[in-house]
């Protein structure tokens, strides 16, 4: 049985013998991908960032292996992203810059390291949480195609022609900026402060504070020449100051989370 507490036991690589019958049967803008139940955050590469930094915080991701580029949708589990329009379950910038993990959404593209170091292979992942997905939906496309692959359709609708050729560089990209911020030791842990205490005992427990790691512009401002020349030579000063700059975001999360918490709103909606 699935553990309901683990959202990553959801994500299915897709797989020709696994996944021969499963199909999509259209979005019913049920909002399950927006509202805070299934997602609060998502993993960002450097080329989609300065778009994203526009509507959210893009903040620094740390475990003892990983370094990551990641945008808050929302504070806290349950409440909605600030772009979902409650009466209508309407994106308010579904035709502009919503996020790439958005446009895709219920699919994903996930590395898979091979055994030869030179060769990288990429999957398809798929949410199994949206009611869109659907075992044997006759009204709806199958996901894999009569060759095994990933369906032309499905390709169109969500991943996009050039979709892979495109994250390929852009993550080798990122990597190479994520490299430098950790070689440099730009980073700082930041704790920021949620404010009252929810009357109710959370799902996943209280949070009343936020911990992120960001850029410290002290630490900028300390950098010697070669590591300032080392930023230009990459050209990833404009990502600096972009990520520095979507932390004013943050505000916005903090207004959503404080006129939820005020209004005592049911902040544990699952669906499943
Ligand atoms: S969870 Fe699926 S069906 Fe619901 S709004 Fe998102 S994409 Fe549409
Ligand atoms: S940006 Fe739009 S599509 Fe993305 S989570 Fe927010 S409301 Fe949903």
């Amino acid at each position: 049985m699935e553990n309901k507490k683990d959202p990553k036991s959801f994500i299915k690589t897709l797989n020709p013998k696994a996944h021969g019958e499963t199909a999509f049967g259209g979005c019913d803008t049920c909002t399950l991908c927006c509202d805070g139940s299934t997602y609060t955050c998502a993993n960002v590469l450097l080329d989609e960032m300065f778009d994203t930094a526009k509507l959210f915080p893009v903040v620094f991701s740390k475990t003892d292996e990983n370094l990551s580029l990641t945008l808050l949708y929302t504070l806290k589990r349950g409440i909605p992203c600030p772009y979902l329009e409650k009466e209508t379950g309407a994106c308010e910038v579904y035709d502009s810059i919503r996020p790439r993990a958005c446009k895709i959404y219920p699919f994903n593209i996930k590395e898979i390291p091979s055994v030869q170091l030179d060769n990288t292979a990429y999957a398809v992942v798929f949410d199994s949480r949206c009611p869109g997905i659907v075992e044997g939906g006759e009204d709806g496309t199958k996901l894999i195609g009569q060759d095994g692959k990933l369906s032309p359709k499905i390709t169109r609708q969500f991943i996009g022609e050039n979709m892979l050729r495109r994250y390929k560089t852009n993550l080798a990209n990122t990597r190479k900026f994520l490299k430098l911020v950790k070689d440099l030791d730009l980073l700082v842990e930041t704790e920021y402060d949620l404010g009252e205490p929810l009357s109710m005992v959370g799902y996943y427990g209280q949070n009343l504070s936020l911990k992120i790691w960001r850029i410290s512009r002290k630490k900028l401002l300390e950098l010697d020449a070669d590591a300032v020349m080392e930023i230009h030579r990459h050209q990833f000063f404009d990502a600096v100051y972009t990520h520095l700059n979507s932390l004013r975001n943050l505000d916005n999360l903090v207004k959503v989370k404080k006129i939820y918490d005020q209004n005592r709103v049911d902040l544990l909606s699952f669906h499943f």
